[in-house]
């Protein structure tokens, strides 16, 4: 080989590193269709995508969890289920994050805004014990309020115990009938925090405007929405909230928890944290979960299918329909 031919390698190596470089940044924002499709159509482009694809098969939290979230499929060829992670409630926005992009994680909630001259304790920290003089643990009534923005203690307060993450190993299973669904990946005891819902924060109106879009696609083929309507009755009276949270385009693992007829392991619990302008929905082990058991809990006044579709939770009280909301 003469010095010129050499010369002509090296360029060529470069070329193919740089490629190789360039797909590696852009793949990541790709679909599967179309990941699929651009490693059909070179050796090198089919191993980068060989490797985002095992990365996203990995953990469906995209690193945004303090443990990956794997997904397990022996029943299909569907590898993983393609949605946008958020660890926290988001705005109806088109946020652009890439699969696997994440690095470490990012809890910026929009909604953890400090309200002006909202209750909070003045606490360096705060402890759970009875002795604690934490005034954010004065309301005895309401045992689901944690500190927030308002507080003078930090993320470090014993009292803000689902503002931490997932703390618990889960997985997602694709279940013959029932789709992808939420496991436990470790023993969980009854009690401990599991997940929020998180998903695009919608008004009633919105929420019915996608429901009945969702109806649509959902009757036309293989579709399967998130949206959750969970309605809180106010101590005053008739007065009935309702919290609508879309989590089929933008969400976490919590949009592959099934329904159960007998109300599951899971408890659905609304937090609201001193100062914060939203309340948010989660989910706590209602009794002790064992390792591979699937997270479920009753649809029952919350919604996420309004089809009236099959339900195969195979509990003894199964009704054989999910829940239907009527909006
Ligand atoms: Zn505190
Ligand atoms: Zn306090
Ligand atoms: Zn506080």
């Amino acid at each position: 080989m003469d010095k010129q031919q050499r010369t002509g390698e090296l360029e060529k190596d470069d070329r193919a590193g740089l490629f190789c470089r360039l797909a590696h940044l852009v793949f990541p924002y790709l679909e599967p269709a179309g990941l699929a499709s651009v490693s059909a159509t070179c050796k090198v482009l089919h191993v980068v995508s060989k490797t985002i694809t095992s990365s996203r098969i990995s953990d469906a939290s995209r690193n945004l969890e303090n443990y990956p979230i794997p997904f397990f499929n022996s029943v299909d060829s569907e590898l993983y289920a393609n949605f946008i992670y958020s660890p926290v409630q988001t705005l109806p926005t088109s946020p652009s994050i890439p699969w696997g992009g994440g690095s470490g994680r990012v809890r910026s909630d929009p909604f953890i805004v400090r309200v002006e001259g909202a209750y909070g304790c003045d606490c360096e920290s705060c402890d759970l014990d009875s002795s604690s003089n934490c005034a954010c643990m004065d309301f005895s009534d309401l045992p689901t309020r944690e500190c927030g923005p308002s507080c003078g203690c930090g993320l470090e307060c014993g009292n803000r115990l689902t503002q931490k993450g997932i703390s618990v190993k889960l997985k997602v299973v694709k279940d013959r009938r029932k789709g992808w669904s939420l496991c436990a990946a470790e023993f969980i005891p009854k009690g401990k925090f599991i997940c929020e819902y998180t998903g695009e924060l919608l008004t009633t109106e919105e929420a019915r405007n996608r429901q009945r879009l969702y109806d649509k696609l959902s009757k036309s083929g293989h579709f399967s929405p998130a949206l959750l309507v969970v309605k809180e009755h106010l101590p005053s009276g008739n007065a009935c909230m309702r919290i609508n949270i879309d989590a089929t385009r933008i969400g976490n693992i919590a949009r592959f928890i099934n329904h159960s007829c007998d109300g599951g392991n899971l408890s659905t619990l609304i937090v609201r944290s001193s100062g914060a302008l939203l309340p948010r929905v989660c989910f706590l082990s209602s009794r002790v979960i064992l390792e591979n058991e699937e997270l479920a809990f009753s649809y029952g006044d919350t919604t996420v299918n309004s089809t009236g579709s099959q339900c195969f939770c195979s509990s003894a009280c199964c009704s054989g329909i999910l829940p239907a909301e009527h909006t």
